[in-house]
């Protein structure tokens, strides 16, 4: 098939690209491995910061409101907060996913799932061609939405992002309903695991339990955590269904996302947000970011889609960088953090207000002054450096 913009990956990230850029009259195939409706390793959190980049509601797919999180760092005791407005919507990710898919096509987007891309050839014209198991197309942009560890990076010449941190989550069944314990709100537990946090999220007919952290000190004992993780709750890990782990990726400084004709996006270019795990954000910010660049591309104005790359490194890279710092210091020294989180409102409410969007990290450590913005960056070195000397001994 012959078209002007293939999508490589039908997660948000693709779905939303591709909508995107069709909605700006551009003819676009979407390619997916997986035949949807098909779930995905992840906590089905989306924020109200996240769902509010979307022009149409996400309330079909809703299963819970969270209005509130149950905190506790270690063995402590745990302590409820209610935030001022709805901060997260629970979905699943099988949901979520298909009806980001549906929007798309209604845009106009061809959508062909269960067919996997398994090479991509850059061609002397500057447009590609893209074999998949069963067929071959070709596109003059050519877009890698196909997650951590995907082959559209590859194959373009893009360097992978990094894995620093991985996760394991499981579904504890509830076929009456979830009890109101755990009904909107989030658990967060923190402390036992380095670099992340335990979760408990409610669905519509079950919760959803998982830890994460950072790969060189959680890899090997993921499953030990997520077993201590659950004793604390009262559950056992063995009762939970479908129990998957994955990575997410991290940009690596100086990353390149774009060149001439094209460009990754979401998972592909490593744009998981450091200090919650919240990923599906950079996927749709990313999705939206590259519809202007490839339209001016595709319409000769300009030679590359570097404009995407410089759209993401003004718009989102200095919230990512500035997630970085406070997840080394969060991490370095949990325990005051939390207490502040726990019980002291303006930091409890400036946590609310950034997960709904209403502000910015950047613009919270605004709220330090000049010589505590200042110190942000040695403050992060030495966390980063007593986090490591704590990993090391183990
Ligand atoms: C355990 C866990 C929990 C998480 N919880 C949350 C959370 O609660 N909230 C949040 O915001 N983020 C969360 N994240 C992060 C989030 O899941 C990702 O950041 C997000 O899915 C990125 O979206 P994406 O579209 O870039 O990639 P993906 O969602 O991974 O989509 C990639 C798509 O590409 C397809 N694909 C792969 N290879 C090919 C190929 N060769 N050809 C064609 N198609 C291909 C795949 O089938 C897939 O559909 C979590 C991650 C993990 C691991």
């Amino acid at each position: 098939m012959q078209t002007d913009v293939i999508v490589v990956g039908a997660g948000p990230a693709g779905s939303t690209a591709a909508r995107t850029i069709a909605e700006r009259g551009a003819q676009v195939l979407l390619l997916d491995r997986a035949k949807f409706p098909r779930d995905k390793p992840c906590g089905g959190g989306v924020t109200i910061r996240c769902a509010s980049l979307l022009p149409f509601s996400l309330d079909p797919i809703v299963e819970d409101v969270i209005t509130g999180a149950r905190m506790k760092v270690r063995g402590f005791r745990e302590v409820t907060r209610e935030a001022p407005a709805p901060i997260t919507y629970m979905t699943q990710r099988r949901r979520l996913d298909a009806f980001l898919v549906e929007q798309a096509q209604t845009a106009g987007v061809k959508f062909r799932d269960g067919e996997g891309v398994t090479d991509i050839t850059r061609l002397p014209d500057g447009s590609f061609e893209v074999k998949t198991k069963g067929d071959t197309h070709h596109a003059r942009v050519i877009i890698g939405a196909d997650g951590a560890n995907g082959v559209a990076g590859n194959r373009l010449g893009y360097e992978a992002a990094g894995e620093s941190a991985v996760a394991l989550e499981g579904n504890y069944p509830y076929p009456d309903g979830v009890p109101a314990e755990f009904r909107n709100r989030v658990v967060l537990h923190f402390g036992d695991y380095p670099g992340g946090y335990g979760w408990i999220f409610p669905k519509g007919d079950h919760i959803n339990i998982g830890v994460g952290g950072w790969k060189s000190a959680m890899g090997p004992q993921l499953r030990d955590l997520l077993q201590r993780m659950c004793r604390t709750y009262g559950f056992d890990v063995a009762d939970l269904q479908n129990l998957r782990g994955h990575h997410l990726p991290m940009q690596r400084r100086g990353m390149v996302m774009a060149a001439a004709g094209s460009a990754v996006v979401g998972d592909a270019a490593g744009l998981v947000d450091p200090l919650s795990g919240d990923g599906i954000y950079g996927a749709l910010r990313s999705g939206s970011l590259i519809a202007p660049a490839v339209e001016d591309y595709l319409a000769g104005r300009v030679s590359t889609l570097a404009g995407y790359q410089l759209a993401l490194e003004r718009e989102l890279m200095p919230e990512v960088e500035t997630s970085t710092a406070l997840m080394e210091i969060f991490h370095a020294w949990p325990d005051p953090f939390v207490w502040l989180l726990q019980h002291f409102g303006p930091f409890w409410g400036g946590a609310c207000a950034a997960i709904r969007g209403e502000t910015t990290y950047v613009d919270l450590t605004y709220r330090l002054g000049s010589p505590g913005r200042a110190l942000l960056g040695p403050v992060a070195k030495a966390g980063r450096f007593v986090s490591s000397r704590r990993v090391a001994r183990g």
